[in-house]
């Protein structure tokens, strides 16, 4: 008979072969000390460490104001929302975001799922589903969810290089004038730490009548005078079709959620596996979410605060001529191009500086690009930054890292 613990195991040492078997940290974020946090290392040993690796960009989910309206709300209104949205589950606090959200992006309606995640795989699930013999054109950088969204709506799909634009025009160009056509695409790409050239993009696809999807995930909370986005910023947001975003990142609590018009954002909940058939998230996350949401809105001091942070480690690398991607967002990646080493850096920079980094391997990114994803939050001072700096320039000339890169 089929032995299935020996296959697994056989798959995990293949992993752990390459690389890139994915080692998980215990990680201890007492409130006060962001960006240092505590690790609880398996032989009971506990070290505390300054974190590189965060998307909790400004801190957020540290904020006294967000803390007692989770604290708050679950208190008046219990832990749980008691049921999935069809059955129970929508609750006032529910009502209050998705209102919040629809305004916060100009939108007439918007509509909260459980992550960025499942929101991307409803929604363009939906739109793949829904629209006759429709074409997708999606960035061949775009996200996981979004790759398997789009598998779940089934349509036909064209990957463009990244950031392409005469890719993408020579793709919609191409197809049928009433042929419906989406444009799938990132405005902050995380992983290359670059953003969307979104005012071009848009252009181009109202010359064609497709209609924008974009994620701006990583961008909410940061860009733009409100934090609406690299579309906010751009004065693009009404020319977006539909935008979804979370507040797992820089909102520092957890859900996703999509805007657009009225009946874009009902088609989704009327359709999307992923938002009908799981339970809502409770009142206290979108109490805690709200707030996070309408304090960032208003307040312009955490993003500041990142972007100084974030402009002096770029100077830093600058200065000590370390290979870092040069993209205009506050993502600071560092490619080291290959699994082994990539991990050695990262178990060094813990053992011997304390500071933590998560390596970033295959299929997160392609193999040959394994790299570090440096996260400056609001929070870390120049200090912690010459730290990171002077260590990985040391590991840089000690170890001859980055080689591929340079040559
Ligand atoms: C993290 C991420 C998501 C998923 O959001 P979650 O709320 O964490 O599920 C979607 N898109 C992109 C680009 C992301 O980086």
């Amino acid at each position: 008979m089929f032995d299935f613990k020996t296959h697994f195991s056989t798959v995990l040492k293949g992993l752990e072969a390459e690389g890139r078997y994915r080692h998980f940290k215990t990680l201890e974020r007492p409130v006060g000390r962001f960006p240092q946090a505590t690790i609880h290392h398996k032989n009971g040993y506990k070290q505390n460490v300054t974190v590189w690796c965060s998307n909790d960009y400004l801190g957020m989910s540290h904020n006294p104001k967000v803390i007692a309206a989770m604290q708050s709300a679950a208190a008046a209104h219990g832990s749980g929302a008691g049921g999935t949205r069809n059955i129970a589950g929508t609750t006032s606090e529910m009502v209050e975001l998705e209102s919040l959200m629809a305004i916060h992006h100009g939108k007439e309606a918007a509509l909260v799922f459980t992550s960025g995640y499942t929101a991307n795989e409803g929604a363009l699930g939906v739109l793949g589903k829904l629209l006759p013999n429709a074409i997708v054109f999606s960035d061949t950088l775009n996200h996981a969810s979004m790759i398997s969204g789009m598998r779940i709506g089934g349509c036909e799909k064209r990957i463009f290089p990244h950031n392409d634009i005469d890719a993408l025009r020579a793709g919609l160009q191409a197809q049928p004038v009433n042929r419906p056509k989406i444009v799938a695409i990132e405005s902050v790409y995380s992983m290359e730490g670059d953003i969307s050239p979104l005012k071009d993009i848009v252009k181009l696809a109202k010359e064609y009548g497709a209609l924008v999807y974009l994620d701006e995930v990583h961008a909410v909370g940061m860009y733009g005078p409100h934090g609406a986005g690299v579309a906010e910023r751009e004065g693009v947001m009404a020319d977006i079709d539909v935008i979804e975003g979370t507040f797992g990142k820089a909102y520092g609590v957890v859900g996703g959620y999509v805007a657009g018009n009225r009946e874009v954002v009902d088609a989704i909940r009327s359709f999307a596996s992923s938002f009908i058939f799981t339970t809502a998230l409770p009142p206290a996350v979108l109490a805690a979410a709200a707030t996070s949401v309408t304090h960032l809105r208003e307040s312009n001091t955490e993003r500041e605060a990142q972007r100084r942070v974030v402009n002096y480690l770029k100077k830093r690398f600058a200065e000590t001529d370390m290979p870092y991607l040069k993209g205009e967002s506050h993502i600071v990646p560092l490619v080291v191009g290959d699994a082994h080493c990539v991990k050695a850096v990262t178990d060094t920079l813990l053992e011997h500086y304390n500071i933590y980094v998560q390596p970033i391997n295959y299929p997160t990114v392609p193999k040959g690009t394994e790299r570090l994803r440096l996260t400056a939050t609001a929070r870390h001072s120049e200090a912690d930054v010459d730290a990171l700096v002077d260590a990985l320039q040391e590991l840089w000339s000690t170890h001859a890292i980055g080689h591929q890169q340079r040559a």
